[in-house]
């Protein structure tokens, strides 16, 4: 991992308003790496690989990112900045829509990292846990989106977006087998643990 090429990485895709995740995020996304030491990490929204570069560094010994990303500027993007951080060993990108490529993976995942289409958010969390595993950690971005998801405003343009987002968090906060914590660090991280109790 190279940490000067990191920082680069980091700044341009911030000058280029891409939504990489927030330095709080990554924190609390870090604390959670450090404890699972994951073998296998899937995440869904790539963008130009920032997080993905991030999470690579908490793998175990040999363990591997996917990572999703459909926008096909991004893709080649983030494959130049996975070469510069070198580590092209340990991240692999699916080009495409999540929602085609998601069914045709058949891996367990022990972290699900979902930073992608907000609208989608109940259908990522369906197909992850089809790939969890009694110990997997699904963490979800965005989740209170600016607010909006908490609040009782229906009006604003993006309701498609919120209103599948909290499908999303009374899924993980009302099901049995799930255990959710829910940060105020970003725009709203969910943390939800898969226990095998159902
Ligand atoms: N995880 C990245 C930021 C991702 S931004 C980081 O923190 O560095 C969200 C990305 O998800 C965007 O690049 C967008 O193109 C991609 N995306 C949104 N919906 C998608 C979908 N249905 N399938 C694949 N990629 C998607
Ligand atoms: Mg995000």
């Amino acid at each position: 991992m190279n940490q000067v090429e990191l920082e680069k990485i980091k700044k341009k895709a911030l000058e280029d308003h891409i939504p990489i995740i927030m330095d709080d995020t990554l924190q609390e996304v870090a604390k959670i790496l450090q404890e699972v030491k994951p073998t296998k990490i899937l995440e869904i929204g790539t963008a130009v690989g920032y997080s993905a570069i991030c999470f690579s560094q908490y793998l175990a010994p040999e363990g591997k990112i996917d990572t999703i990303e459909r926008d096909e500027q991004r893709v080649l993007e983030a494959r130049e900045n996975i070469k510069k951080a070198e580590v092209e060993d340990k991240i692999n990108i699916y080009e495409g829509d999540a929602v085609e490529i998601l069914p045709t993976l058949q891996e367990t995942y022990d972290v699900i990292f979902i930073d992608a289409a907000k609208g989608k958010y109940p259908f990522f969390l369906e197909q992850a846990l089809r790939m969890a595993h009694e110990k997997s950690v699904i963490i979800a971005d965005n989740v209170l989106y600016k607010g909006y998801v908490m609040s009782d405003y229906n009006k604003h343009k993006q309701r498609t977006a919120v209103r599948n987002l909290r499908e999303y968090v009374a899924q993980i906060t009302t099901q049995a087998n799930l255990e959710t914590t829910i940060l105020e660090v970003g725009d709203g991280l969910a943390v939800t643990k898969v226990k095998n109790r159902i």
